[in-house]
Formats: structure tokens, C-alpha cells, sequence
């Protein structure tokens, strides 16, 4: 096993991610309205919610590539954006943009930012990194020659170069093939075996179940609903589907589960009332309650 230099074990805080009243602002549009928000170490948190709602703006403030305008918020018991510097060995971020160097190789991007974070043995944490994410192969060529998902899949390997405890996913299934998907969930580990915490933001919602333990809903900048993932089975969700009238508390969930069946598979509403239909009237705006 590669040694690789850990950040100060973050023991001083039962909080992975903390934020209290956390706002941003782009102009006079609020991404972030207020955001109350405790993330436990270990726990794999999905964030839902529909184009806009703020998720990518909440995970770019906690990976430190966003100051908040108004709020609080610490990682690892770390206050942004004082300790930002800090806080950055404590998280790797997998996003739309893969933060790689075209120019270089699979392996250079990789030493690049094993030298950056400081590891013992960069060549061999690279050399390792690759063979884990299956491009060991590819290992000389320049990043951009490589097809949208092997680029992906070397950018899981730059966001865990330095082993953090804390994983952000912004939509991190984008290109990814199945072997891609387990590899996704095989980092969720850190070296040692332990769980990662894991932030994640994704549209697919049975992924988010699978793949967490508490689902968090964003509409318009404000969480809507905050459950745990085994709460919110696609059994009751069917049920709902089938007509059964949600709960004021299961309608954000129920729709975002509706409008993505509606859109990947319209084909198997045959029988079932459409789910705008059924939503018709009942007050869903993705407004804050
Ligand atoms: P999606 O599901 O489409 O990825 P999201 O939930 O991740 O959306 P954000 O990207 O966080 O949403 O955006 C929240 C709001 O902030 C949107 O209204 C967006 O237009 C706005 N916003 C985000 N980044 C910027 C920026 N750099 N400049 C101006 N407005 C921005």
C-alpha cells in the first residue's frame, strides 16, 4: 500500500460538513438561501433537486472553489474560507469539469497533483491509481486522446490522489460505463477501508438510494425535505405513482422520481396517470414551503 500523507485526523468534530445560514448570491439570484445543514462523518449524503436548485453551487463552496456570501460553513471542523488551504487536503472533488491537463498524460496529471497535495510516493500512488481506475494501459497517452468516461475515470483518480476523507460527486456517473459506476462506488473506501464520506449530487434517484443513506432535496436554494435513504423506497414511490396521494412531506421526492420516470421511460405510463396530471393542483412549485 502506497503511504500517503493524511490530513491531521479530523477527530475534533463529530461534523464532516457543517453550515448554518448558509447563503450565496450570484447578482440579485440567490443559489443558497439560508442553508442549515450537518453532515456526519461517514455518512453518504445524495443531493436532489431540479436544474438550479443550488446543489453545485453547495458542493463548490465545501470543495472551497466558492466563498459563501452570508452563513457559516466548516469542514472537518475547518472554517471556510479561513482555512481554506486546509480544508482542501481534507476533500477531492469529481465534477462536470475534470480539472486535467490535456497536454499532459493520464500519468503526469497524476503526479502533477500527487506532488501538489504533498504524497510520499507520487509515482507509485500514480502507478497504483491507474491500475485501480483501469487505465494502466493508457497511462502514457495525453488526456486528450482519451473518450469522455476513460476521461472521468481519470479524474476519480486525481479527486482520491491524496486519500481524502471527503468525496464530492457532482454528478459523477457522466460518461461513466458499468465497470465505471462500481469503480465510483469502489473510492467511496478510503486506503485504509474506511468509509469516505460522500457528498453526492445526481438526477438519478433509485442511484442516489443505492448508492447513499440520507437523500437531501434542494428546491430554489432551501432543502425541502431531508430523510434518510431507506425511508424513501421505490416501492412507496410506485405506490404513489399508481395514484395514491402523497404526503405534503413525500411530494418533492415523488416528483422528481415522477418527472424522471416521465422523461427516461414514457413508454411505461401506459395505464398510469401522467405525472403531471396527477400533480396538477397540488401546489408543487419547487417553491419553499
Ligand atoms: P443543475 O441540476 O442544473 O446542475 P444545480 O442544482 O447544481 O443545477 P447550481 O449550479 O448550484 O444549481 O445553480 C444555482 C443557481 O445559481 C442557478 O440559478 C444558477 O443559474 C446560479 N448560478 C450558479 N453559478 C453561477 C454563476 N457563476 N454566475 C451566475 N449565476 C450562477
Amino acid at each position: 500500500m502506497v503511504a500517503v500523507v493524511k490530513p491531521t485526523a479530523p477527530t475534533a468534530t463529530q461534523w464532516a460538513v457543517e453550515a448554518a445560514g448558509l447563503t450565496r448570491r450570484y447578482g440579485t439570484a440567490r443559489a443558497l438561501r439560508h442553508l442549515d445543514l450537518t453532515i456526519p462523518w461517514d455518512q453518504r449524503l445524495a443531493i436532489l433537486g431540479p436544474n438550479g436548485a443550488g446543489k453545485t453551487t453547495f458542493l463548490r463552496i465545501v470543495a472551497t472553489l466558492v466563498r459563501p456570501t452570508a452563513g457559516r460553513i466548516a469542514v472537518g471542523g475547518l472554517e471556510l474560507p479561513n482555512q481554506a488551504a486546509a480544508v482542501r487536503r481534507h476533500v477531492g472533488l469529481v465534477a462536470h469539469q475534470t480539472f486535467l491537463y490535456d497536454e499532459l498524460t493520464a500519468r503526469e496529471n497524476l503526479l502533477f497533483y500527487g506532488r501538489l497535495y504533498r504524497v510520499k510516493d507520487p509515482a507509485e500512488r500514480a502507478n497504483q491509481l491507474l491500475e485501480r481506475v483501469g487505465l494502466a494501459d493508457r497511462a502514457d497517452d495525453r488526456v486528450r486522446t482519451f473518450s469522455r468516461g476513460l476521461q472521468q475515470r481519470l479524474a476519480l483518480a486525481r479527486a482520491v490522489v491524496h486519500d481524502p476523507p471527503i468525496l464530492l460527486l457532482d454528478e459523477p456517473d457522466t460518461g461513466l460505463d458499468v465497470a465505471g459506476l462500481e469503480l465510483l462506488a469502489r473510492l467511496s473506501v478510503d486506503e485504509s477501508g474506511r468509509r469516505r464520506t460522500v457528498l453526492l449530487t445526481t438526477h438519478n434517484l433509485p442511484r442516489a438510494i443505492e448508492l447513499s443513506d440520507r437523500l437531501v432535496v434542494l428546491a430554489n436554494g432551501a432543502i425541502i425535505l431531508d430523510r434518510s435513504a431507506t425511508d424513501v423506497d421505490l416501492d412507496t414511490l410506485d405506490r404513489v405513482i399508481r395514484g395514491e396521494k402523497p404526503s405534503a412531506e413525500e411530494l418533492p421526492i415523488a416528483q422528481l422520481y415522477m418527472a424522471q420516470r416521465a422523461t427516461t421511460a414514457d413508454e411505461k405510463w401506459a395505464g398510469h396517470p401522467h405525472p403531471n396530471l396527477l400533480l396538477e393542483g397540488e401546489g408543487i412549485s419547487g417553491e419553499v414551503p
